[in-house]
């Protein structure tokens, strides 16, 4: 029964086809801006426009539909496709007052390609079709230039054979350059119309030599044939590639839009151009563009004249000017957004070919919104929505000026963004010893890891060659704000010789490289960089993201100077203070190294005795710098051996001390350390001693954290006010109920103590990362004991993947190849799955206790389609490093415009 039903539909359907041609001309068009889907950006624009009065050259455009029949018809046509563009071709020489193949008034034409996305260059165009041997002679006496006639037939068959017949367009290039020569013409322009006749005999030999068949005379088949190879350049590598970069859909397709030529090669009173409402580099206010006299679109696309600026329309054709200015300032209003407008005028009469909403700089999109809103164009929801929160990037950072050629020897992953230049070194001793010395220093290892931290700080960027986007690298560059590189897999690093290669390039320690961490390029030298500045209209636009949003934004901060960065940046709090990075000071580090090693309870008191006050300077500063915030405080989570040297030097030093037999202590305490590390070391230390089960086998580490950080909250809060100091304290990696309840148990017990002894009530918060997937399943037990949530999101995307942080870059870029992953999940959060779990956390947590309140604090905080989810999924607060706060706000408030929600599930200040 199905069946008979499908058929019967499918043949009524095939008795009346759509509508596959939609017709414009002379103030009426059949489409509009509406319909960009179907007739594709170029088409429905050039409708819309019509329709306002705008002077358009008459055609017509075929839909993306026609296009999806054609390409899954298996490049047929379907049926009544060629049948409407037969009358609708009727219909535009009509309007053109002109003919297809007449050979005395002939009708040319362009064949463009448009999608309902803008993919600037990547498919293909056909200009000047309709010329053959009889209509070019026709063309030479309706405009009384012969030299123009042959040059527009020229030009044809070159483009036609390079786009329709697949031959190279170098092959005709090298026919031109040949002419040129003979003729002794500079530029294109001054090859004399004999030649021209001589070049389009040659391009028809070369068509039926490389293609094996002759040039089509027939404009008709011309036509067809142009339709169908701007509807395959959908499929060309670099149409692919733009869509798989820009993501794209690769079923939209293309529209076909045929339309009559407009000449901006007539001579002196003719010319083409491009111009944009407003500078679409800086945003301001003022008209720009470029234009070209006595030339054709291509001219100006290929460089081979450099174009005027648009004021010098003014001056040469005054009426022209006028009519332009006056109709850019209509198409403005009309689209309330900056336009790019093609132009061409034919002997006095201006035509325009295509508007569209100018693509901009960030700074650009920022100016551009903020004084529409002022100039009531748009409102501020717009303004909003109209800037990218990813590109604020390009303002917070020295970034490699785009106008620069660079060459690039390797590339990683984009960790960190901005850039920076230096000299390289290997390890961290001589990145803080060249610092100091007052040189600029990049640091390139194989991978970094916390005894690093102080050369990471020392240098202006880092490079590694291992390690994926929440590598350790990568995580802590992020929180300095400092410009990286990981994961760069050509680079091979040789630390004893004190040098790296990169495919043929072999850079030697002290050499200078650049680093592009927002495209994860590593170039040889120094490079051209544009300083950051926040404008006034980015102030205003993320003030207003502020009172728009609804999630928070906190940031990941470890020290005061990071705190005060962040508030500076807009952080209404800190979501997490990882407490690790406080144990890796110059003075700290003996101290916990005495604590890791101690033999026995008493010892590791009096070691953890001696950190303390160094953590309570720390917390006291975190406090000041955020006071009336909260402030979320993470204790330890890294194993232990991670604060020892590593294995393999303390063996090398054991073995040397022990065949030499000299220096006795050292030997005997390099036995220690080694016994120690032994022991420490594990197979799986992202699965191991580390988190809360570390806080619960050695509690002295916890107690000793818990005390400090209360104490500093009593101190500060003396100071300034209780109410203004906030302390949050959280768990890491707790899996069970048992877990949470055992150490918010030991936690309530020493903040208690410490508020007696202080005589003073500050009032804490415990709660919980969930960032192990176990936690996320039992988040309504948990929720018992915890008054807030954290995802890490890092550690949850690890462990719900089963892809190590450390390694994924030796499979990832593969894996985005072939499609397997649609993006890095360290980067983007998979909603699909590790969102799966976020959800269930906040629905159980939520269940047992209304009030929980919820946010993340792994990497994807700061990732627009992250907070976008974060916000779906009722989170109070987002949190991200310093640098990220900006596009996490505007990201926030993008969320709540796109899906309003009444203010949080928890409490409402986050
Ligand atoms: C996380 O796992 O998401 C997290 C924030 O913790 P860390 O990156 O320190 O493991
Ligand atoms: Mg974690």
């Amino acid at each position: 029964m199905a069946h008979a039903r499908t058929r019967k539909q499918s043949s009524r359907k095939s008795a009346k086809a759509p509508q596959y041609v939609y017709f414009f001309a002379n103030g009426k068009a059949e489409g509009s801006s509406a319909m960009r889907p179907l007739l594709g950006g170029k088409g429905s624009e050039l409708a819309e426009m019509t329709n306002l009065g705008v002077p358009v050259p008459p055609g017509f455009t075929i839909t993306t539909e026609a296009w999806a029949a054609y390409t899954s018809g298996g490049k047929k046509h379907p049926a009544g496709l060629w049948g409407q563009v037969v009358a609708n071709l009727a219909r535009l020489e009509a309007a053109a007052g002109r003919r297809l193949g007449d050979p005395d008034q002939p009708l040319l034409v362009s064949v463009r390609s448009g999608a309902r996305a803008s993919m600037p260059g990547m498919m293909d165009t056909v200009l000047n079709l309709g010329l053959n041997d009889k209509t070019v002679l026709g063309l030479a006496r309706q405009t009384r230039n012969e030299r123009f006639a042959w040059d527009c037939y020229r030009r044809f068959i070159t483009i036609f054979g390079d786009v329709v017949l697949g031959i190279e367009r170098r092959a005709f290039d090298a026919l031109l350059d040949a002419a040129k020569a003979r003729t002794g013409a500079k530029t294109d322009a001054d090859v004399p119309a004999d030649a021209l006749k001589g070049l389009v005999t040659e391009g028809k030999r070369l068509v039926q030599e490389k293609a094996r068949q002759a040039f089509p005379q027939d404009p008709t088949e011309q036509l067809r044939l142009a339709i169908n190879a701007v509807f395959d350049s959908w499929w060309a590598k670099k149409a692919v590639d733009y869509r798989r970069i820009n993501r794209l859909s690769d079923d939209w397709g293309t529209a076909v839009t045929v339309m009559a030529m407009v000449f901006g090669n007539l001579g002196d009173t003719s010319g083409t151009g491009v111009c944009f409402s407003r500078d679409p580099s800086t945003g301001e206010k003022r008209f720009f563009g470029e234009f070209l006299v006595n030339a054709q679109g291509e001219d100006v696309v290929a460089g081979i004249r450099t174009p005027e600026p648009v004021d010098g329309l003014k001056r040469r054709m005054p009426k022209v000017y006028s009519r332009l200015v006056a109709i850019k300032d209509r198409l403005e209003r009309h689209y309330r957004d900056m336009q790019d407008i093609e132009f061409t005028v034919q002997e006095g009469r201006l035509f325009i070919l295509q508007t569209r909403s100018g693509k901009r700089t960030a700074a650009a999109a920022v100016r551009t919104a903020v004084e529409m809103v002022k100039e009531k164009l748009i409102n501020r929801k717009t303004a909003l929505l109209r800037v990218e929160p990813a590109s604020l990037n390009q303002l917070l950072h020295p970034m490699v000026d785009p106008a620069a050629k660079v060459t690039s020897i390797a590339k990683g992953l984009p960790a960190a963004p901005g850039a920076a230049s230096g000299k390289v070194v290997f390890d961290s001793e001589r990145a803080v010893e060249w610092a100091h010395k007052g040189e600029k220093v990049i640091l390139v290892r194989a991978e970094t890891s916390p005894e690093d931290v102080a050369g990471m700080h020392a240098a202006e960027g880092v490079l590694t060659s291992r390690g994926g986007l929440t590598s350790h690298a990568a995580v802590v560059a992020r929180g300095m704000g400092k410009c990286c590189v990981v994961g760069a897999g050509d680079v091979i690093v040789d630390e004893e010789k004190r040098a790296f290669q990169a495919g043929r390039t072999l850079v030697r320690e002290g050499q200078v490289i650049t680093l592009n961490g927002s495209t994860g390029e590593v170039m040889v030298g120094t490079v051209p960089l544009i300083e950051p500045a926040w404008s006034n209209e980015l102030k205003q636009l993320l003030h207003w993201a502020d009172t728009t949003a609804t999630t928070k934004v906190r940031a990941n901060a470890d020290t005061p100077k990071q705190a005060r960065e962040a508030r500076e940046k807009g952080a209404r709090g800190i979501g997490l203070v990882r407490t690790e990075h406080m144990f890796f000071g110059e003075e700290r580090i003996p101290i916990v190294r005495e604590m890791i090693m101690a033999r026995d309870e008493q010892a590791r008191q009096k070691a953890v005795d001696r950190l303390l006050p160094f953590q309570r300077e720390d917390f006291v500063g975190i406090f000041e710098a955020m006071a009336g915030l909260p402030v979320t405080i993470r204790l330890l989570d890294p194993p232990l051996h991670e604060f020892l040297p590593k294995y393999k030097d303390v063996i090398e030093d054991y073995t040397r001390l022990d065949a030499l037999g000299i220096n006795p202590q050292r030997h005997h305490e390099l036995g220690e350390l080694k016994a120690r590390l032994e022991v420490l070391i594990e197979a799986n230390p992202m699965l191991g001693h580390r988190g809360c089960r570390l806080g619960i086998t050695f509690p002295e580490i916890y107690d000793m954290q818990v005390r400090a950080i209360m104490e500093a909250a009593c101190a500060v809060a003396r100071k300034i006010g209780v109410g203004k100091v906030e302390p949050e304290i959280m768990i890491p990696l707790t899996g069970t109920v048992a877990e949470m309840k055992l150490t918010r148990e030991m936690t309530v017990a020493v903040a208690e103590h410490v508020v007696d002894e202080m005589g003073i009530k500050v009032p804490y918060s415990v709660g919980t990362m969930i960032e192990v997937p176990r936690a996320a399943l039992v988040a309504g037990r948990i929720a018992e004991f915890a008054e807030f949530f954290s995802f890490g999101t890092n550690d949850l995307t690890q462990m719900t993947f089963g892809y190590s942080r450390d390694d994924i870059g030796k499979f990832l870029p593969f894996y985005l190849d072939k499609k397997l992953l649609a993006a890095d999940p360290f980067a983007v959060l998979d909603q699909e799955g590790v969102g799966e779990l976020v959800r269930i956390g906040i629905e159980r947590g939520r269940k047992t206790n209304p009030k929980l309140k919820v946010g993340i604090c792994g990497e994807h905080g700061g990732e627009p389609s992250s907070v976008e989810f974060c916000h779906q999924v009722g989170m109070t607060y987002v949190s991200c490093s310093p640098f990220m706060v900006p596009i996490a706000r505007l990201a926030a408030a993008q969320a709540q415009l796109k899906e309003p929600r009444r203010g949080s599930g928890g409490k409402r200040h986050g």
